[in-house]
């Protein structure tokens, strides 16, 4: 296939890190951001106020917390990590969609506009797909006529095809998402085709995006693991997003979609994408249900990746594996990334803020750790 012309989103400059593109190779760098005390081990230092019997009950000083919140670390301890961070909110998008309540359109745009503010540059916002499939998701229209769009913010909606890209630009949408999977047999139960039939049926999306000047972004999903496949392998994961690339896609995004991945799994997907992509185009996007999320994202840092997906308080879940946790929660995210002297733009208060907004409208606990600990300080 061809390579397509890439239209790149107008921040894309602004925030490309220091270092994307020529990142450090595969293998380097792994172990010089451990062990140099970078502040991720001291949330609760000995003698402090941990929540043990008989402890805790007065408040941490103000002075405390906010220290706490936001550790600077110096920038050489960060090693062969990279200077910048793009974070990328998808919460009111793949969140939203994995709740089990449909939250209120009025809801959706308070959380967007309250995300705007916190300095996140992308916040992935509805998508535009058919509501017999997504029905959270049917309000896509109202909620892009809603929010109020910040200059320097992209608000990218998931557009499946040709139909929902056109309602999507109708709407206002400046950038739009396609779906690919790394599984044949994902694939195949979700939409009854194979991968290549499935990235076939994007070149109409892709023709009509750039033909209108509209970046678009590609997620793979199942990139460490597949609900009914099991294992995949890395070459796969390569070979799908190297076709996304060349179809004109100007960023990658790959999905541990079932949050299933290790560290060890995580570098050796990225080192085989990394021959194909380059690590500048790449994301990582991964979900928490088996507790490894931050140690996968260290690791994709440390191999040069500079652009990471969350979702505000954690939210969603993952339809395959009842009462797990969804994606990494961007306050978490945030967090380490402060603790790393990466600066992200972010701020982690208001991040905090726009949890706590969603967290009581959906009556529901927020699965930032970092939320769960500053609550109780
Ligand atoms: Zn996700």
């Amino acid at each position: 296939m061809a390579a397509a012309r890439r239209l790149l989103p107008r921040w894309a400059g602004a925030m490309r890190p220091v270092g994307a593109g020529a990142g450090p190779g595969p293998g380097q760098g792994l172990g010089r951001a451990q062990g140099n005390g970078t502040g991720t081990g001291d949330l609760e230092p000995g003698g402090g106020p941990g929540p043990g019997p008989g402890r805790g009950r007065a408040p941490a000083p103000l002075r405390s917390r906010r220290s706490r919140l936001c550790p600077q670390i110096s920038a050489a301890a960060a090693g062969a990590l990279p200077a910048r961070v793009k974070v990328v909110e998808v919460g009111p998008r793949d969140g939203l969609q994995n709740e089990q309540s449909i939250v209120p359109t009025a809801v959706k745009i308070g959380l967007i506009d309250m995300l705007s503010h916190t300095g996140l540059p992308v916040i992935e916002a509805t998508s535009f797909v058919s509501p017999r499939w997504v029905p959270q998701m049917a309000d896509h229209t109202e909620v892009m006529q809603g929010i109020n769009k910040l200059p320097g913010v992209s608000y990218p909606v998931l557009t499946p095809n040709l139909k929902g890209f056109q309602a999507a630009v109708a709407a206002g949408a400046k950038e739009v998402s396609i779906f690919g999977a790394a599984s044949e047999l994902f694939t195949k139960k979700n939409i009854n085709c194979s991968i290549e039939e499935s990235l076939e049926r994007f070149s109409e999306v892709m023709s009509a995006a750039r033909a209108a000047s509209i970046p678009v972004r590609g997620y793979v999903s199942c990139v460490l693991g597949c609900p009914y496949e099991g294992k995949i392998s890395a070459a796969k994961v390569a070979e799908v997003s190297k076709k996304m690339y060349s179809m004109g896609c100007y960023e990658i995004s790959l999905g541990d979609t079932i949050g299933i991945g290790t560290p060890g799994s995580m570098r050796e997907m990225l080192t085989a994408v990394m021959k194909e992509v380059p690590v500048g185009a790449l994301a990582v996007h991964c979900h928490d249900t088996y507790g490894q999320a931050l140690a996968n994202i260290l690791v994709a840092l440390q191999m040069g990746v500079s652009v990471v997906d969350a979702s505000v308080a954690g939210l969603g879940g993952c339809p395959y594996a009842k009462g797990a946790s969804g994606n990494v929660a961007t306050e978490d995210l945030v967090y380490m990334l402060n603790g790393l002297g990466i600066h992200t733009g972010v701020d982690l208060q208001k991040l905090m803020d726009a949890g706590t907004f969603i967290c009581n409208a959906l009556n529901r606990r927020t699965n930032s750790k970092v939320s769960q600990a500053s609550c109780r300080l």
